[in-house]
């Protein structure tokens, strides 16, 4: 089957290699398991990186500064930074990785959450403001 038009041609493509990976699953699965660890460093490395700015773009998104930095003390490194939860954000998810996927995926609404550093962050829960 031929089509002109390159969109309606990649989506055939799509839905017939969709389909042939289906019906084949058992004899293609040793070679996608055999490829994935002959490549696994690639694939953990995308896949940090692509957390890394997922990441990076929700705590952005909930600093009010704009920048990618704790709220109130401007700790910098995005390991020690996280998202204080300042009133209920009860349709999502309560933190981690799912926390960050889903606020992206709404497009970061307007919610209760502030980024901050885990020390910012422990001392506002455990000790109010100071
Ligand atoms: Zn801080």
């Amino acid at each position: 089957m031929t089509y002109k038009d390159p969109e309606k041609r990649r989506a055939h493509l799509r839905a017939y290699m969709r389909a042939y990976r289906e019906s084949h699953r058992d004899k293609l699965r040793p070679y996608m398991r055999a490829y994935y660890l002959a490549h696994k460093e690639n694939y953990r490395a995308h896949d940090r990186s692509y957390r890394f700015t997922r990441k990076a773009a929700v705590l952005t998104a909930y600093n009010p500064t704009g920048r990618l930095s704790c709220a109130t003390c401007g700790e910098p490194r995005i390991g020690a930074l996280t998202l204080s939860h300042l009133g209920p954000t009860p349709a999502f998810p309560r933190c981690g990785h799912k926390l960050y996927s889903a606020l992206r995926k709404a497009n970061c609404p307007p919610l209760p959450l502030l980024t901050e550093c885990m020390n910012c962050n422990v001392t506002r829960d455990n000790w109010g403001n100071g």
